[in-house]
């Protein structure tokens, strides 16, 4: 492991029904927001919170991948 830790907080599921795991992180990922993979939806924004989220896109709409 590098660049910090990681903790898994759950699972976000987009309205067009792609399931995502977020995971909570100290260090930056990204970007201070995600959009959907699938549709481009904006989900969660966390600008208010002291760390960063991520977003792991793990099923697709109609696709089950777990
Ligand atoms: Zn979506």
């Amino acid at each position: 492991m590098s660049g910090g830790w990681r903790e898994l907080i759950g699972h976000y599921k987009c309205g067009c029904g792609a399931i995502y795991r977020k995971t909570f992180t100290t260090t930056p990922f990204d970007t201070d927001d995600a959009d959907c993979e699938v549709c481009g939806k904006r989900m969660d924004g966390w600008y208010n919170t002291t760390g960063f989220r991520s977003f792991e896109l793990i099923s697709r709409p109609g696709v089950q991948t777990l």
